[in-house]
This record gives structure tokens, sequence and C-alpha cells, in this order.
């Protein structure tokens, strides 16, 4: 059969010399996440260009390290099987599009892990200018509790998933400090008699964190912990304001510092996520320096920034067009490295399902027990009528009723998206099902930087520019 480059093999249009004076151009496998740092012909065939030779190709662990990597050197007549073998090469009449979304849906289906979110407050204490959630002062009360406990015991003990995990989340999950605890026992007591394995991770404000709560949090198997914080303290505090005055910014990255030095808190992960739009889209430098300065620069802490999102609130006053904010990633994720800040420039695995909201095996818990199939229906007024039916009447072992994007796969299938033709499908999945049908297309910047990514990435492992 004859062969031609996969359609997800994505080349970078720049050559890199390595201090031993190889020049190589870097290549993305996105269906596999491989990088390659190929010689400069064989990556100008797998972009289509004009024949001029044949060369190597040398496989690149993620994240960057030295340069090493198994490298090959192929025969004229052996370059295709070793290029088949990475599947930068595929047969001539392949559907590598319907082959990924098979496995998509597949994998949906079949997910052997079962995912919880669980808002155990409606209520937040920050104030945050593009945030789309109503606030209320509502906690999972005691019947619900029972619920969710019960929910999780079953499927923990039905011998279809290895694994399952919680999601914290809010409104700020911290503002029910208690019931994260209590459920986090029940949780981890049924996991523990089930042998099934159990992780969990918070996504918090972080303004109520302290020593104490960390060490009840790493008690509850929390295994990472995902901050907000919008740029230097003096936009942060501002950007992302506490409702009872003053600011978070100090604090945070203080208790943060003080969690990475203390072996109580061993193994605990930080990710910092900053909300990037218009009011802090320059300050990559500013903020990396502070952060830097603070202590995280650290292999605990990964940051990424995040472009302002859309619950269906219209953000087009504050979020940056979308070839803005890729330019403004790059700048993002250059001002880490150059404070020493960790960051994935690519990543690490395809992505299997999109998000929680396109398997049936993952339900969100809203505080009034409720459950969704999305993360951005509860507490958001522009989704009101989304919810599936309160927890307490949906049988302890029954999947979480259908919901609006169950069927993302049959949509990506049928073309309703670009994303049946785009190059980063399998690292994307198309990235928010929600969005799409709602118009507003959540592309990340990913499809517009992923060549500079790669360069970036050629320099992290030592590559200058030719
Ligand atoms: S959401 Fe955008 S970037 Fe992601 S797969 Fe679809 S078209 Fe590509
Ligand atoms: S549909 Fe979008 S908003 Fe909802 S869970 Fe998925 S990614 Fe998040």
């Amino acid at each position: 059969m004859p062969s031609r480059p996969s359609r997800y093999a994505i080349v970078s249009d720049s050559e890199f010399r390595h201090p031993s004076g190889r020049v190589v151009r870097p290549v993305l496998h996105a269906a596999t996440a491989r990088v390659f740092l190929a010689d400069p012909q064989l990556a100008g065939r797998l972009a289509g260009e004009p024949p001029a030779g044949l060369g190597g190709l040398a496989e690149r662990d993620k994240p960057a390290g030295p340069v090493a990597g198994n490298e090959v050197s192929p025969e004229a007549d052996s370059q295709d099987s070793v290029l088949r073998a990475a599947g930068l090469l595929v047969d001539e009449d392949a559907d590598e599009s319907a082959a990924i979304i098979a496995a998509s849906r597949a994998a949906a289906r079949d997910v052997r892990t079962r995912a919880f979110v669980v808002m155990p407050s409606a209520y937040c204490n920050m104030g945050c200018g593009y945030c789309g959630q109503r606030h209320e002062r509502i906690t999972v009360g005691g019947t619900h509790r029972e619920a969710i406990a019960a929910r999780f015991d079953r499927a923990a003990r039905s011998g279809r998933y290895d694994a399952l995990t919680v999601r914290w989340f809010g409104g700020e999950p911290l503002m029910a400090f208690a019931v994260l605890r209590d459920l986090s026992e029940r949780f981890i007591a049924s996991a523990a008699d089930a042998g099934v394995r159990y992780a969990a991770k918070v996504v918090t404000n972080g303004a109520l964190l302290d020593a104490r709560k960390l060490h009840a949090l790493h008690r509850a198997r929390v295994s990472t912990m995902e901050i907000t914080l919008d740029g230097p303290a003096q936009v942060h505090d501002v950007s992302r304001p506490l409702k009872g005055g003053g600011g978070s910014f100090d604090r945070i990255t203080a208790v943060v510092a003080a969690a990475l030095r203390d072996p109580g808190l061993d193994g605990l992960q930080f990710v910092v996520r900053t909300n990037v739009g218009v009011h802090n889209a320059g300050l990559a430098e500013t903020f990396s320096a502070a952060l830097a300065e603070a202590g995280l620069a650290h292999d605990r802490v990964h940051c990424y920034p995040a472009p302002v999102h859309s619950w269906g609130n219209d953000v087009t006053d504050v979020a940056l067009a979308r070839r803005e904010m890729a330019a403004t990633e790059m700048a993002w994720l250059r001002a880490y490295r150059r404070h020493g800040l960790r960051s994935a420039l690519l990543p690490a695995a395809p992505i299997d399902v999109v998000c929680v909201a396109a398997t049936r095996h993952s339900e969100v818990v809203a505080p009034d027990g409720q459950l969704f199939s999305c993360t951005e229906q509860p507490l958001v007024p522009s989704a009101a009528g989304s919810g599936l039916g309160g927890i307490a009447e949906l049988g302890v072992a029954d999947l979480r009723p259908a919901g609006a994007f169950d069927d993302w796969y049959d949509t990506v299938e049928a073309g309703q998206t670009p994303c049946r033709s785009c190059a980063i499908l399998p690292l994307c999945g198309g990235a928010c099902p929600k969005l799409w049908r709602e118009d507003r297309p959540p592309c990340p910047p990913m499809r517009d930087n992923v060549r500079e990514r790669l360069d970036l990435y050629a320099l992290d492992a030592g590559y200058t520019r030719v």
C-alpha cells in the first residue's frame, strides 16, 4: 500500500542546531503526542515539501531533558518502516480522523475510571468580574451528602472501575471545608474496602488556604491543588477581589512556598492557572518574576495561562482575540522559562475523552444535590434548566441521566465542527462541547501556536535556531 505523511505530523518551519553540529527540525506527531527531532530533509518530506534527500529521526521524551533520545538513522530502504512504526507515515487511504474519533468514542464508553466532580459550596469569597456563576450561601446538605457517598461506594464496589477520582470544585470548595473532609473520609474508606485506586484534586481560589487545611487535604488524599493567580499582587488583588476586601496574592504564594518546604506535605502538587485577558496579557514577565521571588520556581509547581473563559456570558470585553491569545500564551511560556517556573509545552499524551461532559461515567454534583454532566452548568444563570435531576432521586447504581454532550463524538464525526479535519484533534478533543453548541469556538491557543511551541521545545533541549 502506498504511504503518505500522517495528517497529524506537525512540522516546525524552523531548523535548529545541536552543539554537536547536527541540524534538525522538530516534528510533533499529534496522534501519539511524541516529538521527534528530524533531519531537515526528512522533516520536509513529512511536511509535504519537495524531496531533497534522506535523513535520520530521533525521538525526544517529554519533558525536554538532555539531548539523547532513541536516535536512528535509517537507510533509504528502511526509512519508511521506521516512519510507519512511529505513525508518521500511514497508508495512503487511511482515515486517521475516523480512527481517532472511534477511539475516543470507545474511551468514553469503556473508561475504567469513574469521575465525580463535587461542588460542596455554592458560595465564593471572591467576586471576579469575568465569572459567570451566581454565588449563594448553599452547602451540600445531609441527604445529598448521603446520596453522594452511596453512589461513590456503589461505583467503587461495582467491579466496573479500576480507579475513582474526585475533583472538588465550586463556587469556592474550601467554603465548605467540613463537607469536603467528611465526604473524603467516606470516599477513601469505600475505595480502600473495594480495592480500587482513589485520587482527588481541589480547584480553588486559594484565599482560604493555610498550613492546617493543606495538611488535612493531604490526609484526604488530595494530590493536586489548582490555584488561580491572575498576575502580580497589584493586578491579582484587583482582578480577583475578596468580597470581604483586601488582597490574597501575597498570602497565597506564601502558603504555597511554605508547603513546598514542609516535609509533611511531600508529594502535594500545585498548579497555578492564570486567567489571561486584556487586564493582564502583558504581565507575563512581572508575574513570573513575582512567582519566582515568592519561591514557586519548583518542580512541584506547574504554571499555565488560560484564556478568560465564557460560562455562556459575554466576555468579549475582557478576552483576547484568538491569534492575540496565541501570541500572548507564547510570551507567558517564555517568561515562565526565564524565571525557572515549570510549565508544559505540549501535552504528555493524546486526550482520550474531551471532558467529563462527554462520558456518562462522570457526574457533576451541585451544592443543592442536582446532577449535571458539565462543570460549567451549575450556578450559571444562563444554563438554568440544564440539571439532570436530583441525586437523591436517582438509583444508586445508575449512571447519571443522559446529558447534552453525550453525543459529542457523533457531532465531531458528522463534521458539525471543524475538529474532524484539525491537525491537533488528538491533543485537543474538541476542547469544549458546550462552547461549540453556543457557537463560541473554543479552540485553544495551541491550534495557532503549536509550531512555536515545538520551536521552544527545541530551544529547551539545548538547540539553537539556525
Ligand atoms: S476545538 Fe479547535 S483546536 Fe480543538 S480539535 Fe476542534 S478545531 Fe481543533
Ligand atoms: S462541556 Fe465544556 S464547560 Fe462543560 S465540562 Fe466539558 S469542557 Fe467543561
